[in-house]
C-alpha cells in the first residue's frame, strides 16, 4: 500500500505552555520549545500545494511550503537562508505573529493548519544556536546617508536593508530603548527582551548607528536632519490612543494601555520608577476597556502584578467560535481568539459600553456600563443600541484604555516637516513610499495605521528598496 501523506497520520501539535498558575509568577516566555523531531513531524504535514495560499497570505511573502519541506528533511541551514531572504527578523514574527499564513493554509479547509509560525521560530532559533546568523556588512559603501526616525520593526527592517545596500544609516529613537513597541509595549512573556538585544547587536555590527533619547523635531531640528542626510525614512509608529469622552475621565487611576505596559517592561529591565508614577494592579479591581490583543496584554500584566479581579470589556459583540459563511477560507477569520492571557484569568464581556466613572478624593472608584444590542441592516452594516435597563456598575481601582490607536502624532516632527496626511490621519506617500517632501519617505504604522509586526517589517523592507532606488538615481 502507498505511504499515507503525513497530514493524514499526524495532527497539528503546538508547543506546550507552562501551566498558567506557574507562568503568572514571572514575565518569562510562556512556551516550552518542541523537540527537533516533533518540529520535523509538524513540518511534514505541509501538503506542498500547487498554489500556496499561505505564501500569498504572508505579508512578507515567506515561502512556507519550501521551508516546511527543508525542515522535514533536516536541511536547517538551507531553510534559514531562504527564510532570511524574505524576513529580517523571524525571531520576532515567530513569537508574535497572528499567522495570517496559517489561516490561509489549505489544510485548514477541513483540518488543522500547519504550524507555520512555530516552524519559522524553530528555523531562526536553530540558526542562532548553530552560529549561522552572522552580521552581513555591505562589501561596498555608496557614501550615501540615510536617517531612519523610529526604531520599531519597520524602522529596523528599513535600516538593515539600507545598510546592507551600502548606505550609511543612522536610526533616531526618542525612547531610551531601541525597538519601538517590541521594546516598550509588548510584554516580556510574549517577547523576552534578550531576543531583541541579540538582533540589535547584529545590526550595530553591520554598521547601523543608533541614537536613542533623540526626539526628532525637538532634540534635533527637522531641517538639520534633511540637510545632513540624503534620504529620511519616517517610521515613528501610530501612537495616538483612542480616548473615551465620558464623565469622570479625568479621575486618577485611568490610564492608556501603553503607559501601563511600558512601565512594566522598564521595571523588568531593572529601571527605577518613582512610587507616585507607578501604575500597579496589585490587589486592585481592574477594568480593561478594549477586547483586542493590546487589552489581552494588559490583562496578562495585571494578573502578573497580582490584581484582585480583572475585567476586559469590548463594545463589539462576541465573535463566532469558527468561520461563518461571511468569512470563508482562505480569508482571515474574525473569530473568537483566546490569547494566552485569557487562559490565566480575568473575565471577558462583549457588547458593553462605558457610561461614566465616579470617584472618591479624585480617584476612580466605580465604572457604570450598559449592555448593547447590535442590529444589522440589509446592507450588513451593524448599528448599536443601548438595552434599556441593562445598566450595571462595578467597583474599580484601575481602568486601562486599550481601544486601539487613531494615527501617528501629527504635532512636532510631522508638522514641522510639512508632510501630508491621508483621510485616516496617517502619513501620505506615493507608490514609492515618498511623502510630498523630496527625499522624505515613510513606512510602517506611521504610513499604514496601527497594524502588525509582520506588516511593519514588510513595509520597512519595501520602503528601503524604494529609498535605495532614489539614492542610486540621485
Ligand atoms: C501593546 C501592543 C502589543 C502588540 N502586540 C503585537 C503582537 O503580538 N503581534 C503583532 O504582530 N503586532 C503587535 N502589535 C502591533 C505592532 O507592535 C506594531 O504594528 C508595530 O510595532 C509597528 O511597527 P513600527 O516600526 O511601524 O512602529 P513602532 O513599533 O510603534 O515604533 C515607532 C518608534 O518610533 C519612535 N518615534 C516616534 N516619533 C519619533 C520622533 N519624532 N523621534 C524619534 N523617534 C520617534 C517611537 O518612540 C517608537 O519607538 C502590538 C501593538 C501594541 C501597542
Amino acid at each position: 500500500m502507498a505511504k499515507q501523506p503525513a497530514f493524514k497520520i499526524y495532527g497539528r501539535r503546538m508547543a506546550d505552555k507552562i501551566p498558567a498558575e506557574e507562568r503568572i509568577k514571572n514575565y518569562k516566555s510562556v512556551y516550552i520549545p518542541q523537540s527537533e523531531e516533533d518540529i520535523k513531524t509538524q513540518a511534514s504535514r505541509c501538503m506542498d500545494c500547487g498554489v500556496a495560499f499561505c505564501n500569498h497570505a504572508c505579508p512578507l511573502g515567506n515561502v512556507l511550503p519550501e521551508l516546511s519541506y527543508l525542515i522535514a528533511k533536516a536541511h536547517w541551514k538551507k531553510a534559514l537562508d531562504i527564510l532570511l531572504c524574505t524576513n529580517n527578523f523571524p525571531e520576532f514574527t515567530g513569537r508574535l505573529c497572528p499567522a495570517l499564513c496559517e489561516a490561509a493554509c489549505s489544510l485548514g479547509i477541513n483540518q488543522e493548519p500547519v504550524t507555520n509560525r512555530e516552524l519559522e521560530l524553530s528555523i531562526i532559533e536553530k540558526g542562532f544556536t548553530e552560529g549561522w546568523v552572522k552580521a552581513m556588512p555591505a562589501k561596498m559603501r555608496t557614501g550615501r546617508k540615510a536617517a531612519v526616525v523610529g526604531s520599531g520593526p519597520a524602522g529596523l527592517a528599513a535600516a538593515q536593508q539600507l545598510c546592507r545596500a551600502g548606505h550609511d544609516v543612522t536610526v533616531y529613537e526618542r525612547a531610551e530603548d531601541i525597538g519601538g513597541i517590541l521594546a516598550l509595549g509588548i510584554p516580556d512573556y510574549k517577547l523576552e527582551k534578550w531576543v531583541l538585544k541579540r538582533r540589535l547587536e547584529q545590526l550595530a555590527e553591520e554598521g547601523i548607528v543608533f541614537k536613542p533619547n533623540t526626539n526628532v523635531g525637538a532634540d534635533i531640528a527637522v531641517e538639520a536632519l534633511k540637510s545632513r542626510f540624503d534620504a529620511v525614512c519616517l517610521t515613528g509608529g501610530s501612537s495616538v490612543p483612542r480616548d473615551l469622552d465620558v464623565e469622570g475621565r479625568t479621575l486618577k487611576g485611568i490610564h492608556f494601555a501603553m503607559e501601563f505596559l511600558t512601565q512594566q517592561n522598564r521595571l523588568n529591565l531593572g529601571k527605577a520608577l518613582a512610587d507616585e508614577e507607578r501604575i500597579d494592579a496589585a490587589g486592585k479591581n481592574v477594568v480593561i476597556i478594549g477586547g483586542g490583543d493590546t487589552g489581552a496584554d494588559c490583562l496578562g500584566v495585571a494578573i502578573r502584578q497580582g490584581a484582585k479581579h480583572v475585567y476586559q470589556f469590548e463594545v463589539m459583540p462576541q465573535p463566532p467560535k469558527s468561520r461563518s459563511e461571511k468569512m470563508p477560507w482562505p480569508s482571515w477569520p474574525m473569530i473568537l481568539r483566546t490569547n494566552t492571557s485569557h487562559e490565566e484569568g480575568g473575565e471577558r464581556r462583549w457588547s458593553v459600553a462605558t457610561k461614566y466613572f465616579s470617584g472618591e478624593n479624585g480617584h476612580v472608584r466605580k465604572i457604570v456600563c450598559i449592555e448593547l444590542a447590535w442590529i444589522e441592516d440589509i446592507n450588513g452594516i451593524k448599528r448599536m443600541e443601548e438595552i434599556t435597563g441593562s445598566e450595571f456598575e462595578l467597583d474599580v481601582d484601575l481602568v486601562i484604555f486599550a481601544m486601539g490607536f487613531l494615527h501617528p502624532e501629527q504635532g512636532t516632527m510631522l508638522t514641522k516637516l510639512g508632510v501630508e496626511f491621508n483621510s485616516r490621519g496617517n502619513v501620505k506617500t506615493d507608490s514609492e513610499y515618498k511623502t510630498c517632501i523630496d527625499g522624505v519617505f515613510a513606512a510602517g504604522d506611521m504610513r499604514t495605521g496601527q497594524s502588525l509586526v509582520c506588516k511593519a517589517i514588510a513595509d520597512g523592507r519595501a520602503a528601503a528598496a524604494a529609498i535605495d532606488r532614489f539614492l542610486r538615481n540621485q
